[in-house]
């Protein structure tokens, strides 16, 4: 019962103040070093007990492990080893250039507030902003080519559910997101089009539910070549909001078709490989397939290999493939990109060029759902 009751209260406590975000930033880089510098706006660098560092807009704050502590230093000035630093905005407006120094990686501009301490020996940086900076940072970063605000709308809808449906991902580790593929890739605030924080503010609070009122796996990809998929097809677990449905919207896209081109000889020894038998006896023309609806297996007789394996293994842009033969060689015809599930971003972008609104784009994607406020 009391299990229950803690739930509940963080539970609660998520939805009133779900306003704020916490990030593990270059979470998949193991980081040891790193140069801050302010790029807007004015912050303050607190080092534990209420003892703080002022720092001006072109200081160049270094942050390094330093044998299981954090050592600073500004403007190669050291100024001490500390367990824990906060950049905290001294207004609304603070916005942060961070350069990763080890390992060199491109510098990055975050919105908000800063919280750097050590995970085992990498740095942990934890940004806490604004939820809609974070969304709006998102579409930039997962589907922000041009396209019209309605599919900009419809992405941050879907960034939003799927943020709030995975907060709780990264408690244990002290921040409820990281800014990998794992999550949602966070490459830093929308920078580039501001249509897009535009977008993000107009569906402020706006989510994907299912019937039930919970929160839907809101699964995108780029291309689904004609037909997305369902959802047991890619996960096993049947969704009733992710169900294959017929899409022309986006053929004409640029990730519409592709071909891959494998050896006869190549083709077969991997076959032999996935428990095919008597593959020596087996012709070219034996080992052609068609799939003008999606399947799920290729087979020859009662020998067969689930297509997400084949596009696992030999790293083809989607499962939506046909294949045909020449002598030695085997042309994969494929349709698509990406695991075809939920929403197709190139159909979407297509959908809202011929005026169609992010409430029809959502409702063709995602069977009998509903967006509410959340
Ligand atoms: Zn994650
Ligand atoms: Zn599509």
């Amino acid at each position: 019962m009391r299990y229950i009751i803690i739930f509940l209260f963080i539970y609660h406590s998520i939805s009133v103040y779900a306003q704020k975000v916490s990030i593990s930033l270059f979470n998949d880089s193991n980081l040891k070093s790193a140069i801050f510098s302010i790029y807007s706006g004015e912050y303050k660098l607190f080092t534990g007990n209420d003892k703080s560092i002022s720092i001006k807009k072109n200081d160049l704050v270094t942050v390094s492990d330093k044998s299981g502590r954090i050592s600073v230093s500004v403007n190669s000035i050291p100024k001490g080893n500390f367990d824990r630093l906060d950049f905290r905005e001294t207004d609304s407006t603070g916005c942060m250039k961070i350069k990763p120094v080890f390992p060199s990686l491109e510098p990055r501009r975050y919105k908000g507030e800063f919280k750097i301490s050590l995970l085992g020996n990498k740095l942990l940086i934890v940004n806490v902003a604004d939820i809609d900076e974070y969304i709006a940072g998102v579409v930039e970063s997962e589907g922000g080519e041009k396209s019209a605000m309605e599919y900009y709308k419809t992405q941050a809808i879907i960034c939003r559910t799927y943020a709030l449906a995975h907060f709780d991902r990264h408690l244990n580790e002290g921040f409820q997101l990281c800014d990998g593929i794992h999550c949602q890739v966070y490459l830093g605030m929308s920078f580039f089009r501001p249509e897009i924080k535009e977008a993000t503010k107009i569906t402020s609070g706006l989510v994907i539910v299912d019937q039930d009122n919970k929160l839907v796996t809101a699964a995108f990809h780029s291309n689904c070549g004609g037909y997305t998929v369902n959802s047991e097809d890619v996960w096993s677990l049947p969704k009733p909001y992710l169900v294959s449905v017929c899409d022309s919207f986006c053929l004409k896209s640029p990730h519409a078709v592709w071909d891959k081109t494998i050896t006869v000889r190549k083709w077969i020894s991997y076959l032999r490989d996935n428990g095919f038998r008597n593959t020596e006896t087996l012709k070219p023309c034996q080992l052609c397939f068609n799939q003008p609806r999606r399947k799920q297996y290729y087979s020859i007789g009662n020998d067969s290999v689930p297509l997400k394996k084949i596009r696992n293994d030999w790293e083809l842009r989607s499962t939506f493939f046909s294949i045909t033969n020449t002598d030695s060689t085997l042309v994969f015809k494929g349709r698509g990109y990406g695991h075809g599930a939920g929403l197709c971003q190139e159909g979407a972008m297509v959908m809202a060029e011929k005026g169609k609104s992010y409430v029809d784009i959502i409702s063709f994607y995602y069977t009998n759902v509903k967006i509410i406020k959340h």
